[in-house]
């Protein structure tokens, strides 16, 4: 079912529903892994896009991260995972890295893709966000180039979980968690017990102590026990009132 593409510019793949794009091995599992182990259970064919491989982590290397990313995406349940293997912790946003980009989304074909929030503390988060937004714009254009056929997807959502924002939504993950958590924990490199530096990295309990109280704020905010926050640039459109979710008293 999990169609692993180490070379993504290689191979054609059936349009995707929904494509997260992140700078790091790792980072969709922390921000909107919930999110996509739902959708794909509703039936939605979910991908991921890793920026970088993580080469410049204290631990692991960048073929095992990879190999730990592939075992997340089955534990998330993804139709598609794939890295473009740029320079960790020295992301740019050239013209050749949003023109790499832009292809893999015209191949992808997501009609609604994930970016990080828009500020980070972490340059290449901030920097994914714009060169997402920036290559789902090319992708769009007609003229880009002739081989491909031009798409734009319908939607851009900002996971916005490390960013001390209002969210414009949240995704009620309550009963994703623990899967989330266990694709995390896939990186066995990034967060097993034992090994190098071990003595300067969180243990897992304290981990999923830490991110369970994250999941839990947000998902207080709409009445549920996990929750994944989002913000939209554009408004929310309503059509029926009387039917909104979230109690006011
Ligand atoms: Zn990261």
């Amino acid at each position: 079912m999990f169609e692993e593409v180490r070379s993504p510019s290689l191979g054609v793949t059936r349009p995707l529903d929904i494509l997260a794009i992140a700078a790091h091995p790792d980072d969709i599992e922390q921000t909107c892994g919930g999110t996509l182990i739902r959708m794909a259970e509703m039936g939605y064919r979910t991908g991921a896009l890793d920026l970088t491989a993580g080469d410049m982590g204290t631990r692991g290397t960048p073929d095992l991260r990879i190999e730990e990313s592939n075992t997340a995406a089955c534990r998330m349940q993804l139709a598609w995972r794939g890295n473009l293997r740029l320079p960790d912790a020295r992301l740019e946003n050239t013209i050749s890295v949003r023109m790499t980009l832009a292809a893999e989304i015209r191949r992808l074909r997501p009609r609604v893709v994930i970016l990080p929030y828009w500020e980070s503390r972490h340059p290449d988060h901030y920097r994914c966000s714009e060169i997402g937004y920036e290559a789902c714009f090319l992708a769009g254009l007609k003229k880009l180039d002739d081989s491909s056929e031009p798409h734009r997807p319908q939607k851009v959502l900002y996971a916005s979980v490390y960013a001390n924002v209002s969210p414009s939504f949240v995704v009620d993950i309550s009963a994703q968690f623990e899967r989330r958590m266990s694709a995390l924990f896939a990186y066995d490199s990034q967060y097993g017990e034992a090994g190098e530096g071990s003595d300067l990295f969180p243990k897992q309990t304290e981990i999923r102590e830490r991110l369970g109280a994250v999941a839990r704020f947000y998902g207080n905010l709409i009445g549920v026990r996990y929750g994944e926050p989002f913000v939209v640039k554009e408004a929310m459109r309503v059509d029926d009132v009387t039917a909104m979710g979230v109690r006011s008293l």
